[in-house]
């Protein structure tokens, strides 16, 4: 079976490096919050250009201790996108917040024409995800929440290294945040993730919620702090990573670009052409019929997954507790949707495999 993304594949490439960098941390006697996760925050932030960095748990609770550094409070309204797996209203509920969910347009990114109608009716912070890792309309999104005096969170967990106009991902809004988990660009060998921050005092904010609320040892000074640390073993592989980082995201963009020339079935739309604000983590095409492609796929030995099939305002877990709306881009985008394998280890042979099997695929009701 052709892996969505192979993991094996891509740690046996680097297996030397790995195992050095693990048996340091073993051997260094220190595993959490140490020099490691110090020397990775520092490495990050200048990757991102961004002036603070603090290491998280995962990416979930990089939203949550992000927007409760911005002062986000229980009752309060955050707008967000309903097509993103979750991960933003699990941040918002948590905190007793209410998500307000905001239609995406043809990129399946954050409408900036959507957010502009409900950005003054109490909004108290927008999370904007970059999904499948392409950037969203920042050049729009960013002036909006300006002028509203309302702050802006990016989720980079798709997108990290994406560069829109020559801003990184994460470096657009007053946070950024990432995630580690081990099938993202970049990948640790467990759960990781991270804060980027424009201002020193939101990032000791988070600094000091991600251990207990503390400001100096044993003493909480923030309320809601508890404990979300990275640790140095994770810090130590992804420091081996980084700098594979950019070489890692112009590899998925070419396979990407090869899905784009190879794909001719008038049953699928594929995604534009990629640019530097896309990299690639997803590679999703959209049918009528995705499950119909998906078993066709799979019978010919290639994994395929929907992200997203279920709008968060629909999950069993959020009944009662968001405002549906009138939301029609992202209602069909999560019917419509399929990503087929994309990961820097895949040859082009692989590709032309997927793409041939793809163009043979004839769905039940034509186009
Ligand atoms: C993976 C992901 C997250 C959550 O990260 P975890 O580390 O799994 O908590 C958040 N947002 C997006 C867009 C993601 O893809």
């Amino acid at each position: 079976m052709l892996l969505i993304n192979d993991l094996g594949r891509h740690s046996a490439a680097l297996a030397a490096d790995l195992h050095a960098a693990t048996q340091r941390v073993v051997d260094s006697g220190w595993y959490v919050l140490g020099p490691e996760v110090r020397a990775f925050e520092q490495e990050l932030a200048a990757y991102c250009r961004m002036p603070y960095c603090v290491g998280v748990g995962n990416g979930t609770d990089a939203l949550e201790l992000g927007l409760r550094a911005l002062g986000v409070a229980p009752g309060d309204m955050v707008a967000t996108v309903a097509n993103a797996g979750m991960y933003s209203s699990t941040a918002i509920v948590a905190i007793g917040a209410v998500p307000r969910y905001v239609d995406v347009d043809q990129s399946l990114t954050m409408s900036p024409a959507a957010l502009e109608e409900v950005i003054g009716s109490g909004v108290r912070a927008v999370i904007v995800t970059h999904l499948y890792g392409r950037m969203a309309s920042m050049r729009a999104i960013v002036p909006l929440c300006r002028s509203a005096g309302v702050p802006l969170l990016e989720d980079c967990a798709q997108a990290i290294g994406a560069e829109l106009h020559g801003t990184p991902a994460g470096a657009w809004g007053d946070i950024g945040c990432f995630s580690f988990y081990p099938t993202k660009n970049l990948g640790a060998i467990g759960d990781g993730g991270a804060v980027l921050a424009r201002d020193e005092a939101v990032a000791e904010r988070v600094r000091a919620l991600r251990q207990y609320g503390w400001t100096r040892k044993y003493e909480a000074t923030l309320p809601s702090g508890r404990n979300s640390r990275l640790d140095e073993l994770q810090a130590a592989v992804l420091r081996v990573k980084l700098p594979h980082l950019a070489a890692w995201n112009v590899r998925r963009r070419a396979i990407a670009d090869r899905y784009g020339g190879g794909i001719r079935n008038p049953a699928v739309r594929l995604p534009p052409l990629s640019d530097s604000a896309y990299v690639a983590h997803l590679y999703v095409v959209r049918t009528a019929e995705p499950e119909a492609l998906r078993a066709h796929l799979s019978a010919a030995g290639i994994a395929s997954e929907v992200h997203y099939p279920v709008p968060d305002y629909r999950q069993p877990a959020l009944a009662g507790r968001a405002t549906a709306g009138e939301l029609p881009s992202t209602e069909v985008a999560c019917r419509e949707v399929l990503s087929l394998p994309c990961f820097p280890e895949m040859s082009d042979e692989e590709v032309d495999a997927v793409a041939e099997a793809v163009n043979r695929w004839e769905p039940s009701c034509s186009p």
